[in-house]
């Protein structure tokens, strides 16, 4: 038997207890526990707050510091199971690591508020045994409509009026009128959301010997950390090239966590991954898993979500808000593409989930698995260190060779003016076509052309709430703002010059790339693959299941079809414009560029054929193109990792911006001017700026930014919580932290 992992928890009757509220509240407040009622740390709870009744969790020992008159009595517990230790020490960690209030924090873990209500009922119908005998019984009318009800209710459980109608192919109100009548009686349903207990001794594929030994140094793993509680905790990276089997290796870890009884949770960037990932998990286990992510329904989340906290989901997968569900018995997260930057929240709470799952896993003492090709440097350096343990598959399964990657050096090609494909890779595509492979164009721009220009007065159509340029998205007609979401039509004229018709597209977009293709390539079936081109998961499945099947040609996409895909026949991977993600001067973009065309690469000649990968590019001497080149992909990171430690960069340094916005420029201005007057003079503390931000409005909200940059040991929280309390803040103007930061625009 698999022993619980929580610690007897602490029961307070008659006394004070702190409670939390979802709430951006400074913390906790104060509460009475009346003599009839006893609560624990980590119970809901319902408290009065002023004239509402708020739900919270107890989250421990009062504070002493209200007046006792003044303190307000709980006024009952909910019932919903606790939330675990480990949740409430995280959200305590990740409040003060980022720098928010807790509650703000604990609302992410209570982010289905209707799941905290007593679960929804529903009324089903059962055949009525009593009035079923009297069938014969001529004050009851017998139709063909109800006998084929009373047929659909012999063979199974209960069920709701318009399902059971749908069943026989008949109205509702021949299912009421059943009701009415007695022949049907009726019993209370509870909502259910389907769990299938994976099967652990489903058929699994036989591992290499490299894929075994991994997945053995990641049972131990699972297994050392359930049988001890104190040694549980391990960061792993499985470290393999693209096609190694990486996600077959973690499911073992991953059914030796079912087996000791305990809940996985399994970290994805994208909610476009998911549906490919369920496929294989469901042809591994033979169940499905729980999906979290911001494409649920109402109901699916708020079943979701009581599935997770009774412990009656064993697995889950979802996107970066999944780290903070409340699991009560969390025994392994495994974060896929550890390195992808969508991990990373820079808005609300700022926070970083792969590195908040490993502070999950180390206070709950269980293992974290970190699967990756191009790890990030921050986890490289953490290896190197000797904190993660790393374990590495150098080879493809199958004895399937890595593609052969090969630069195109755009200064020497002739290009046809208004085209974006080189001749060389022109012909490379031909040549796929004709040898019946498929081939994907790498392009991550999304829409027809990132800039619209009067060609007569030069004006450029800008977003009227942002610092942007408007997008063309020529499908759908619309112009858009990439940043807030405006759109409008093309209009007809120059809204500067008003001369009529001059407007042009200026540089290509996926849409544009796949005109050019169209007009060379007529007998190829080519889709595009961009996050608003499929926006649902059922989307991405349909593009999926096509390019599967070898109906699609030419795929055509942004990095959203850069990650986890696996097509046999694609064995040409061409990359439009590789030195796009090099400009702007962003920390990362020397290692995201790496990472990303590595990954793109990864899509091409994983089964049988062997696969190519050519990059256009204007500079084949960066390094980041020769190391994809050659294949030198330590290197790379080393060489980076020693500028990062030059330069004092993170991981080496600590990184934290003050980003101020509101909607009058004149006092955000003022705001961050004296942010800058007042910078801490502190040893080994720098402060750049402040300065407009790149993207200087914002949704109609002007912004400013400074940025910190720290020596590693700074306590860069007390720093930078001195700083901004010497600032008085007025009218709507926000000062934002983000620790970590990602984004510098
Ligand atoms: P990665 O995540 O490292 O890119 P995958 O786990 O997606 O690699 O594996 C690539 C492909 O090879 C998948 O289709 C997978 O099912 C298959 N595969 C990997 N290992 C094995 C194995 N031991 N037996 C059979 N198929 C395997
Ligand atoms: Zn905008």
């Amino acid at each position: 038997m698999p022993t619980p992992h929580t610690t007897p928890r602490r029961t307070y009757q008659n006394e004070r207890v702190s409670v939390l509220l979802p709430l951006p509240l400074a913390g906790a407040y104060d509460y009475f526990v009346p003599s009839d009622l006893s609560v624990a740390s980590g119970d809901f709870v319902s408290v009065p707050l002023g004239k509402r009744d708020l739900k919270g969790v107890v989250w421990g020992t009062g504070s002493n510091e209200v007046d006792a008159r003044k303190l307000k009595n709980i006024n009952g517990l909910l019932d919903i199971p606790p939330i675990s230790e480990d949740l409430r020490k995280l959200v305590d960690w990740t409040a003060s690591y980022t720098m928010n209030p807790p509650g703000a924090v604990l609302r992410m873990s209570m982010s289905v508020p209707s799941a905290l209500d007593p679960p929804k009922t529903r009324t089903g119908y059962l055949p009525n045994p009593v009035t079923a005998e009297a069938e014969g019984d001529s004050r009851i009318r017998m139709t063909e409509a109800r006998r084929r009800v009373l047929a659909v209710l012999a063979e199974g459980p209960p069920r709701v009026a318009a399902d059971l109608a749908r069943s026989a192919g008949v109205s509702a109100s021949v299912v009421r009128s059943m009701a009415e009548a007695g022949l049907l009686k009726s019993v209370t349903l509870q909502q259910q959301i389907d769990l299938d207990q994976p099967d652990r001794e489903h058929p699994r594929p036989i591992l290499s010997p490299s894929q075994a030994a991994a997945a053995t140094a990641l049972i131990t793993a699972v297994e050392q950390s359930s049988a001890k509680d104190d040694e549980g905790f391990s960061v792993i990276l499985l470290d393999g090239v693209t096609g190694s089997g990486k996600t077959e290796v973690y499911f073992e870890a991953i059914a030796a966590t079912i087996a000791a009884g305990r809940q996985v949770l399994v970290m994805l960037p994208e909610i476009a991954l998911t549906t490919q990932w369920l496929k294989r998990f469901t042809e591994r286990f033979g169940a499905r898993p729980l999906e979290w992510h911001s494409d649920l329904t109402g109901a699916e989340r708020r079943l979701t979500w009581r599935a997770i906290i009774s412990g009656d989901a064993g697995v889950v997968v979802g996107t970066r808000s999944a780290l903070f569900l409340p699991f009560p018995d969390l025994g392994l997260i495994v974060v896929d593409e550890e390195h992808d930057s969508s991990f990373k929240q820079d808005e609300g709470v700022c926070y970083n989930a792969r590195d908040m799952a490993v502070v999950r896993a180390r206070l709950g003492n269980f293992p974290i698995v970190l699967s990756t090709a191009t790890p990030s440097l921050e986890t490289f350096v953490n290896v190197r260190t000797g904190r993660y343990k790393s374990l590495s598959l150098s080879e493809r399964h199958g004895g399937a060779s890595l593609p052969e990657i090969a630069a195109i050096d755009m200064r020497v090609e002739p290009m046809d003016s208004q085209s974006w494909l080189a001749p060389t890779l022109q012909e490379a595509v031909a040549h796929s076509l004709a040898s019946r492979e498929q081939v994907m164009l790498f392009l991550n721009r999304r829409g027809y052309a990132p800039l619209t220009l009067c060609r007569h007065c030069g004006h450029r159509l800008q977003c009227p709430n942002c610092t942007s340029w408007l997008v063309e998205h020529r499908l759908q007609r619309r112009l858009s703002c990439h940043h807030c979401g405006f759109s409008m039509s093309p209009p007809e004229e120059c809204p500067a010059c008003e001369v009529p018709e001059t407007l042009a597209a200026c540089g290509p977009g996926v849409e544009r790339l796949a005109e050019e293709v169209a007009e060379r390539f007529p007998q190829a079936h080519c889709e595009i693959m961009a996050s608003d081109t499929m926006q649902s998961p059922t989307a991405a499945a349909v593009l999926v299941r096509q390019m599967q099947n070898r109906e699609i040609d030419i795929l055509i996409g942004t990095q959203i079809m850069a990650k986890g895909h696996h097509f046999p026949y694609l064995t040409l991977v061409g990359v439009v414009d590789a030195d796009l993600g090099l400009a702007g001067g962003d920390l990362r973009a020397a290692e995201r560029t790496f990472q990303l065309l590595h990954q793109v690469s990864g899509r091409a000649g994983r089964a049988a054929r062997p696969g190519r990968v050519l990059l256009q590019t204007y500079r084949p001497e960066d390094p980041v193109m020769e190391a994809l080149v050659s294949g030198t992909r330590d290197q790379f990171l080393t060489a980076e990792a020693e500028e990062r430690e030059r330069y004092g960069m993170p991981p080496f340094g600590r990184l934290a911006a003050l980003i101020i916005s509101g909607n009058d420029h004149v006092e955000v201005e003022r705001v961050a001017r004296t942010l800058g007057r007042n910078s801490p003079a502190q040893e080994g503390v720098t402060v750049l700026g402040p300065a407009p931000a790149p993207l200087s409005i914002l949704r109609g909200r002007h912004r400013w930014r400074l940025l910190l940059k720290a020596r590693r040991e700074t306590n860069v929280r007390s720093t930078l919580r001195n700083w901004v309390a010497k600032v008085r803040i007025r009218g709507n103007v926000r000062v934002q932290i983000d620790v970590d930061p990602y984004s510098f625009l």
